[in-house]
């Protein structure tokens, strides 16, 4: 495949670009300006600088890696991607305006691909120049560690966009889950209301943060619990989504947890901003409740 494009350099965005250059491909990465593109550029030097220290990548191959990632300030270069890569916000009107202006460069032949979590893939790809050539490309967190790939063709997807990106996908190293557009797809849709629950038992005070993770470490041999992992994720992503997951189905079930819109409205938003429900300013992450 030719170059790719990756708009939104956040934790997804760098973690996506990072795993296609590990797999040779050149792509570029944007964001809401050249700076924070760059930055994103920065943040995967960071990451393969740790990988060399311990061992899992030879500093040569990590400093090509680099050379194949070009952070970009506008959108014109993107004309020359076959597969652009939305992992922006997960809010609706911001991708909608990405991908009404990547839909200006969008070559004839190249796919739209959206990374959200939750967001209808079918409704947002009415925002490209061809929902046939618009699908969802759902990677998990951190990109270059976990193993699969939710692959979401919306309704007017064609069967040639998802075969395609169902083989970029494995090309990546990914097992691929392939799920109908329905909200939340097939992981969230269960992960979600885990998360939300375990912010309502500890706004009802039934038990504390480090045991509320404990017991479903333990308890259901998770690998972290479901505090620690909504930190991981990105408290604001995690509302988002629950939030989408509410208004699309109407079912209470997905109300939001008043503590986690608290904690949102802190800007305590978990690992990116040093805060969530585990303060990370110390050797060990410490609870914040
Ligand atoms: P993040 O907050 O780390 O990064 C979001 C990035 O989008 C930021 O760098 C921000 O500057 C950028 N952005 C905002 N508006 C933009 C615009 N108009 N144009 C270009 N860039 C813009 O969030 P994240 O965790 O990387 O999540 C990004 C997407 O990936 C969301 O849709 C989220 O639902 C999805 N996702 C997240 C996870 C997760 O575990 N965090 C997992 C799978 C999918």
């Amino acid at each position: 495949m030719r170059t790719i494009a990756v708009i939104g350099a956040g934790q997804m965005g760098t973690g996506i670009a990072q795993t296609i250059a590990q797999h040779g491909m050149p792509v570029m990465l944007s964001d809401v300006d050249l700076a924070r593109a760059e930055a994103g550029k920065t943040a995967i030097e960071k990451a393969l600088v740790k990988l060399v220290g311990r061992g899992k990548i030879e500093a040569d191959a990590a400093e090509t890696l680099l050379t194949k990632v070009t952070p970009i300030g506008d959108y014109e270069p993107m004309s020359e991607a076959g597969l652009i890569i939305e992992a922006a916000t997960e809010q609706e009107a911001i991708k909608q305006a990405i991908f009404e202006r990547a839909g200006k460069v969008l070559a004839s032949d190249a796919i739209m691909a959206s990374n959200t979590s939750s967001i209808p893939i079918t409704r947002m790809a009415n925002y490209s120049p061809d929902p046939a050539r618009f699908i969802g490309l759902h990677f998990f967190n951190p990109v270059p560690v976990m193993g699969l790939i939710e692959v979401i063709p919306g309704l007017a997807t064609s069967k040639d966009t998802t075969d395609q990106i169902t083989a970029f996908a494995e090309g990546l190293g990914k097992e691929v889950v392939l799920s109908q557009d329905e909200p939340g797809f097939v992981v969230n849709r269960i992960l979600l209301p885990m998360i939300n629950e375990a912010v309502f038992v500890l706004g009802q005070s039934t038990a504390g943060i480090e045991d509320i993770d404990k017991g479903c470490r333990l308890g259901l041999n998770h690998p972290m619990g479901p505090l620690q992992l909504a930190d991981f994720v990105g408290l604001d992503t995690c509302l988002d989504i629950i939030k989408v997951l509410y208004k699309t189905t109407r079912d209470t079930k997905y109300r939001p947890a008043p503590l986690l819109v608290k904690y949102v409205e802190a800007g305590w938003l978990g690992r990116k901003t040093g805060r969530g429900f585990y303060d990370y300013a110390g050797e060990a992450p410490v609870p914040t409740r």
